[in-house]
């Protein structure tokens, strides 16, 4: 049997799977197909689902939660899949309820809080060793008040009365 035809010289009713053959012997499919992430290799059908990926969970800490386990979340939208499966959490008052968001982030330990209140009396009470004048804007502590006067000017050109 000969095995290396001309392409030109196929059957024509083999032609397309050949190439189809050939296609693969060249090139092993990858799993997942499609767009990968260069920073974690996970891979993604769609590129919206790789830039979503990178904009919103590549390399970050989930900031939801659920209200009723422990259950932590990136996105939204997956927390709000979850109460919706888990918790048959329907209504969208509820949902809004239950759904745990933390906005701020300690600068120096990195623990995730609810809002500027508890971040800011997390900054003053046990962040490291405990500063009592803490910056509202971005939460940078002071040992004494002069240096927090001082810091509000420069970096924010904010007078503290
Ligand atoms: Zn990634
Ligand atoms: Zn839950
Ligand atoms: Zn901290
Ligand atoms: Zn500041």
């Amino acid at each position: 049997m000969q095995w290396f035809i001309e392409p030109s010289k196929w059957p024509s009713h083999l032609v397309l799977p050949m190439m189809i053959l050939k296609e693969n012997l060249k090139e092993p499919p990858k799993a997942g197909v499609g767009y990968s992430c260069s920073d974690c290799g996970k891979a993604y059908k769609v590129k919206s689902s790789l830039s979503n990926h990178r904009k919103w969970e590549c390399g970050k800490e989930p900031r939801f939660k659920c209200l009723y386990c422990a259950y932590k979340a990136k996105q939204k939208v997956h927390l709000v899949r979850h109460l919706r499966k888990l918790h048959r959490v329907l209504d969208s008052e509820e949902l809004n309820h239950a759904v745990v968001h933390f906005k701020e982030k300690c600068p120096q330990c990195h623990k995730l809080y609810k809002n500027r209140k508890s971040l800011i009396s997390h900054r003053s009470r046990d962040c490291g060793r405990p500063k009592h004048n803490i910056c509202e804007v971005c939460f940078e502590a002071f040992k004494r008040k002069e240096h927090l006067r001082g810091h509000m000017i420069r970096r924010h050109g904010l007078l503290l009365h």
